[in-house]
């Protein structure tokens, strides 16, 4: 370790922990294979002493960075000097009071929040690590990028290298699961798109092969340096509470990057004693991807303060090989068998004193529905933080006066074909259009009538349907 630098790289492994400054660039521990963390050297840091002097950066909102939700939080995540930080205007969020969506969850109304991430300029959270991942690629001098992706992170990375036009975008996708609205946008935006015959799992080893043998930067959760940006959302949600901290924090998981920067920002307010205590932490999973669920719930695999025991996750992945078993899952975002960050989330859930949950296709797209009558729509994968705490609710562990943040992680408009599927209330579409999962899709649907072109029987319908 470079020891006068006040950030660096260190492996998360209690046996190994060996450091690195951060202008190497490393997607695992060279030493032992483990996860990396960026660290600071807090006491040589100028760190606010109150959160609520970041309110001061809304009067300088002309300038870029204290406009960004991710950089009005650079003393939070001070790996790189201000001038070289990258924007493209992300965190622009909001936290919505949605008293519709805490009754059919099961708490009072008004103590059920939703942090809206779709309104980020890519349309999902993942803008908030991908300019923290480009900062850290242009301190590098990286020229090309990429990433596998179910979708939104091609989409982020793809706008990164439009907007800013400094480096090269190229995407690894799976087969036929990518939502329309996530692909258009890396079309769109330029970025060169590699499509691989398997599925995310198979596209997420492809890429890093392919990013160690060409020397291009990877910017998928794995990388660092892109976790320090998903910090900034919980930095948004407690300034949206005036700087209380919530009971719950309730968040899909997929490949566990935003779980793991959660615990990681919470647990660094914790002993920056900038919070005197932290929420506790939900994850939830898709059923038909649901490995975290699995270890920690199931096989109760825990931290342990980094020596939790990998031999049975080791196992665990030894019988999906086995039985041939794939992701599946309609929530695409989350369709994710073999989640990179699971060291780094079982930390965060140790920290946050955490469960874990896993919820079908049906209560997910349910608790879709539910989301978007209250105006603020999502795609599927982040109605999974919905139907979660709706579970939990049922169960007791989350208790009706409880203050519950659920993160909406990405835009209504990246799925609609899901959507579309579901208010048409007819079964035989949408088993046509998203295949035959079992699903009913009548729940909550609003459909559309059809009525001959006739003035009269327009007018009929409107009144005999209102
Ligand atoms: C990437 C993504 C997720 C999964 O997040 P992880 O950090 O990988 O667990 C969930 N929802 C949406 C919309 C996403 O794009
Ligand atoms: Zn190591």
């Amino acid at each position: 370790m470079i020891r006068s630098e006040i950030a660096f790289q260190k492996c998360i492994s209690p046996d190994c922990g060996t450091a690195f400054g951060v202008s190497e660039v490393h997607v695992a521990c060279p030493r032992c294979g483990d996860l990396l963390d960026v660290q600071y050297d807090w006491g040589r840091l100028p760190v606010p002493g109150r959160l609520q002097e970041f309110e001061q950066k809304w009067s300088h909102r002309h300038d870029p960075l204290s406009f960004s939700g991710v950089w009005r939080f650079h003393e939070l995540l001070p790996f790189a000097p201000p001038e070289q930080v990258v924007t493209a205007g992300e965190g622009q969020t909001l936290l919505q009071q949605a008293d519709g969506v805490a009754t059919y969850v099961g708490v009072q109304p008004g103590r059920l929040f939703l942090q809206y991430e779709g309104m980020n300029p890519s349309g999902s959270f993942k803008d908030n690590g991908m300019s923290a991942a480009f900062t850290h690629a242009r301190h590098v001098g990286a020229q090309r990028a990429a990433c596998a992706s179910t979708g939104n992170t091609s989409a982020s990375l793809a706008m990164y290298c439009a907007v800013t036009r400094l480096m090269k975008a190229v995407i690894f996708i799976g087969s036929g699961k990518i939502a329309y609205g996530k692909l258009s946008q890396a079309l769109e935006y330029g970025a060169l798109t590699v499509q691989i015959a398997g599925d995310f799992d198979d596209a997420m080893v492809r890429v890093q092969e392919v990013s160690r043998d060409l020397g291009i930067y990877l910017v998928n959760s794995v990388n660092p340096f892109r976790l320090e940006g998903q910090k900034t959302i919980m930095y948004r949600v407690l300034e949206s509470l005036r700087w209380e901290v919530p009971d719950w924090i309730v968040v899909p998981g997929g490949n566990l990057g935003n779980s793991s920067a959660f615990g990681k920002a919470f647990s660094e307010l914790h002993c920056l004693g900038l919070i005197d205590r932290v929420p506790r932490l939900a994850v939830i999973n898709a059923g038909g991807a649901d490995t975290l669920y699995q270890l920690h719930q199931v096989r109760g695999v825990r931290w342990q303060g980094g020596r939790g025991d990998m031999a049975a996750v080791d196992e665990y992945y030894a019988s999906l090989d086995r039985e041939h078993k794939k992701a599946s899952t309609i929530a695409s975002a989350i369709e994710i068998n073999r989640p990179v960050n699971l060291r780094k989330c079982l930390r965060a859930l140790d920290c946050c004193d955490g469960v874990v949950r896993q919820v079908s296709d049906q209560e997910i797209l349910d608790a879709k529905a539910q989301v978007g009558a209250g105006g603020i729509g999502c795609e599927p994968a982040s109605a999974a933080s919905v139907a979660g705490a709706r579970l939990l609710a049922a169960e007791g562990v989350i208790r009706p006066g409880e203050r519950v943040v659920c993160i909406l992680t990405g835009h209504q408009l990246k799925d609609p074909t899901a959507t579309v599927a579901y208010h048409s209330g007819d079964q035989q579409k949408f088993d046509e259009v998203l295949g035959s999962r079992g699903i009913r899709c009548a729940s909550f649907a609003n459909r559309a009538i059809a009525v001959p072109n006739e003035l009269d029987q327009i007018i009929h319908a409107i009144e005999s349907h209102s």
